[in-house]
């Protein structure tokens, strides 16, 4: 079994992740397992290039091969924002209502139809001997005028998924994993550690 370090300390995050990659022989660890390494500072301008800083930074502090992933929100009509700064969207300390409402604010009389947003997940594997995978994933849907549904987390509330008739919020978790970026990009990035390990044996 190869030891993995997945640079979060998220449970939920790390349990998606466990149950996506049980089969492979890997033996997948999560960050709290580590104590006291400083938070990386996300400097990229890509959620790639955020992905990959992140492993290279853990892989290097706890010197097991390293998941990390980075993900955000797209808005058509704000061509593209928040994207990285998803997070810090209405300042450096911004709880999740406070970017939800800079967002609406952002959108406010932007008819439905130009609503278009997507949320975007990159994850890079980097293994201790150099090697770098990454996998992308995508979930398409659309910015309402007002929140809706108490699950989830950041701006699931305002993110609606017509072929679902549903926000992110008003969903179960398994719902989520199933459609969401992370999701899928867990998926693929399994296919492709998959294909690696094998490669590796052999
Ligand atoms: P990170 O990849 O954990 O750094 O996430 C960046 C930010 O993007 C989060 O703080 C949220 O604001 C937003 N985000 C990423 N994924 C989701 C999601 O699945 N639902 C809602 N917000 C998300």
């Amino acid at each position: 079994m190869k030891p993995i370090v997945i640079a979060s300390t998220n449970k939920g995050k790390i349990a998606e992740i466990r149950a996506a990659f049980q089969g492979l022989p890997l033996e997948v660890h999560s960050l709290a397992e580590f104590g006291g390494i400083p938070e990386v500072e996300e400097t990229g301008k890509t959620f790639a290039e955020n992905a990959v800083l992140k492993a290279t930074y853990y892989a290097r502090h706890t010197g097991m091969a390293c998941l990390a992933d980075d993900s955000g929100l797209e808005v058509d009509a704000l061509e593209g924002a928040p994207g990285v700064y998803s997070a810090r969207f209405a300042g450096a300390t911004a709880t999740d209502e406070d970017n939800n409402r800079k967002l609406l604010a952002a959108l406010q009389g932007v008819p439905r139809e130009q609503r278009s947003a997507r949320f975007r997940c990159v994850l890079a594997f980097l293994d201790v001997d150099g090697t770098i995978l990454t996998a992308d994933g995508t979930c398409e849907g659309r910015i309402l005028e007002e929140p809706r549904g108490s699950g989830g987390f950041g701006y699931d509330p305002l993110f609606y998924i017509p072929e679902l008739g549903a926000t992110l919020s008003e969903i179960s978790m398994a719902e989520k994993n199933a459609v969401s970026h992370r999701g899928q990009a867990v998926k693929i990035m399994a296919e492709h550690l998959a294909k690696h390990l094998v490669q590796e044996k052999g």
